[in-house]
């Protein structure tokens, strides 16, 4: 059945997601026939039609934390799992900020939003979730928002590991030992640290760390966009021999024995799905 995931969005920082200069609506997973999204920001309903891809297939929603980046488009993706929010299904994981609330940050869904899917839960760090039959492992993260986490998707096929946004930190890299794929937010370039997020310098010292087949940087702010992702990606892979990339708007990555990078098909013409009304 295979497992499949589809970059809505490769943007990340305000700016960025400001001017759209790269979309920010996260990514989509497909695995043995299930759709996951994580971190709908904002562009991600936009890239579904695009791509015609339509959203009532979506299954479950993760928002790893409370920045708009991450989550200004969640609600209508609940909408889309929940049929216009008349079929009570799915399953949406939050951080404690995006679900409850919590020093001065969130909720980011209304209470609305929270009572329609059929279940809803906050992680933490160290949890292990069920998504749709996907073993998810919840890891630590140091970000501005301090609920927010990373994650080791079990793709069948290795560990698909999604960073979110994060300080570089041995102790954070650790976590993610054993990926085969290494999803980093790499916000700004080499030479240009910020706090709470990684630069170029970090994805180094990361990569050197886990040692993946393939690093991917996602969550790209204007400075590193300015410079050229994909040198600061070559910068990486000359400086540890992994594999690294930049990720572009609608790449997507099937992961099975092999790993393959292709691009989802997109069309002009405004798209007005079976399923809809
Ligand atoms: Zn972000
Ligand atoms: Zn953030």
């Amino acid at each position: 059945m295979g497992f499949r995931i589809t970059f809505l969005g490769t943007g990340g920082g305000r700016h960025t997601t400001m001017y759209q200069t790269r979309c920010t609506g996260g990514f989509l997973i497909e695995h043995d026939g299930k759709f996951l999204h994580v971190d709908p920001g904002p562009g991600a309903l936009a890239q579904m039609q695009r791509i015609r891809y339509d959203l009532t297939r979506t299954d479950s929603v993760i928002v790893s934390h409370c920045h708009p980046d991450h989550y200004s488009d969640a609600e209508s993706v609940i909408e889309g799992i929940t049929r216009g929010g008349w079929v009570k299904r799915g399953s949406l994981y939050g951080s404690r900020t995006v679900m409850e609330g919590s020093g001065g940050l969130g909720p980011a869904l209304s209470r609305y939003h929270l009572t329609l899917p059929e279940r809803t839960r906050v992680f933490e760090p160290g949890d292990v979730l069920d998504v749709d039959g996907m073993r998810t492992e919840v890891c630590v993260a140091k970000h501005s928002d301090p609920t927010n986490v990373g994650f080791r998707f079990d793709t069948g096929n290795g560990t698909l590991s999604y960073v979110s946004d994060t300080e570089y930190s041995d102790e954070i890299a650790d976590q993610y030992r054993g990926s085969r794929v290494l999803l980093l937010p790499i916000t700004t370039p080499s030479g240009n640290r910020i706090r709470y997020h990684m630069c170029t310098d970090d994805a180094i010292s990361f990569v050197e760390r886990v040692r993946p087949e393939l690093a991917i940087f996602v969550h790209l702010g204007v400075v590193i966009l300015r410079k050229g992702p994909d040198a600061q990606a070559r910068m990486v892979e000359d400086a540890t021999g992994v594999r690294t990339m930049a990720a572009e708007d609608l790449m997507t990555l099937d992961i099975g024995d092999e790993l393959r990078l292709g691009k989802a098909e997109t069309h002009e013409e405004p798209w007005i799905p079976d399923s809809a009304p």
